[in-house]
């Protein structure tokens, strides 16, 4: 056990992933006190606009300002301490212009992107990393899949001395975390919509692609206490989200009974296995430290 100030550090591809992927688990750390980092890989230059009231000139001109302006109203919602940018453009859809330009994140080198990520968690020193997992079916973004590539070679070689031996005084993280959508989320989700005599969103998440893969789960965390600020760090993504928008519309207080949880796979471990006989891990640092008093899993 150690007693080193604790640190998550989140790895994601574009500005509004941090808010759709995981954001309750960063309100919940933050409120309780543990230093949270975001590495945000590229602009998000090619995002569409999603949101017709959003849809102007001077916004669509000025794409990259708005979103970092949107990145940054995201984190100091959600407790983010520090915003990393990898420093990429957008890399588009596969054939799209945008996804031939040499500054993009899918072109540039492996290894520089993996240094830049690396001299990041020297820096910053976490025992948590969170990623996406290899998952190249469902959600088929280049940038998507470029944080699944870096994430972990970058993992391996932060605490190894030999690797990149410029980049920052070795620091070797003790967990990596996939972050995804389980089957059984989609699932609850997809029936309170129905309960509540609404149109599901969800439906065709069950059309076949969408992969389940609940076994992998190992981890679920207790969000039940962070969804106004899960919700609002969505809708601080005005381009990306309208307010009455797909994943909006069921009221906070039916998504915390029917599935107050966020889902992890633990994808590598250098500590022992923490969960106890427990189905789930439910918390990020089992291993690390002594159970705490959960200060955010309180439901009404
Ligand atoms: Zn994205």
């Amino acid at each position: 056990m150690t007693d080193a100030p604790w640190c998550i550090l989140q790895v994601h591809a574009h500005p509004d992933d941090e808010a759709s992927k995981g954001a309750g688990t960063t309100a919940k750390y933050a409120a309780e006190g543990v230093r949270s980092v975001l590495v945000c890989c590229t602009g998000g230059e090619e995002g569409d606009i999603l949101n017709e009231v959003m849809d102007r000139p001077e916004v669509r001109d000025n794409l990259h300002a708005v979103r970092m302006a949107e990145l940054e109203e995201s984190c100091r919602i959600l407790g983010y301490d520090a915003l990393h940018l990898l420093g990429y453009r957008d890399s588009g859809m596969p054939e799209s212009e945008a996804n031939a330009r040499p500054d993009n994140f899918w072109n540039a080198p492996l290894e520089e992107a993996v240094e830049r990520l690396v001299r990041i968690i020297r820096a910053e020193r976490p025992q948590v990393i969170i990623s996406y997992h290899e998952d190249r079916e469902w959600y088929p973004h280049p940038d998507h899949i470029r944080v699944f590539e870096i994430t972990e070679p970058a993992f391996a070689m932060a605490g190894d001395p030999d690797a990149f031996p410029d980049a920052g005084e070795p620091w070797q993280p003790s967990k990596l975390y996939y972050v995804a959508w389980s089957f059984a989320r989609v699932r609850a989700l997809h029936q309170a919509h129905l309960d509540a005599g609404m149109e599901s969103p969800f439906e065709r998440w069950f059309e076949g692609k969408f992969p389940d893969h609940d076994e992998r789960f190992t981890t679920r965390i207790d969000v039940g206490a962070f969804m106004a600020q899960r919700r609002a760090s969505l809708l601080a993504h005005a381009t990306q989200v309208a307010p009455d928008g797909f994943w909006m519309k069921l009221p906070d207080e039916l998504v915390r009974d029917v599935y107050p949880w966020e889902d992890y796979i633990l994808a590598r471990s250098l500590v022992d296995d923490a969960a106890e006989g427990r189905e789930y891990e439910t918390d990020l640092f089992a291993g690390l430290r002594s159970p705490i008093a959960d200060l955010g899993g309180a439901r009404a």
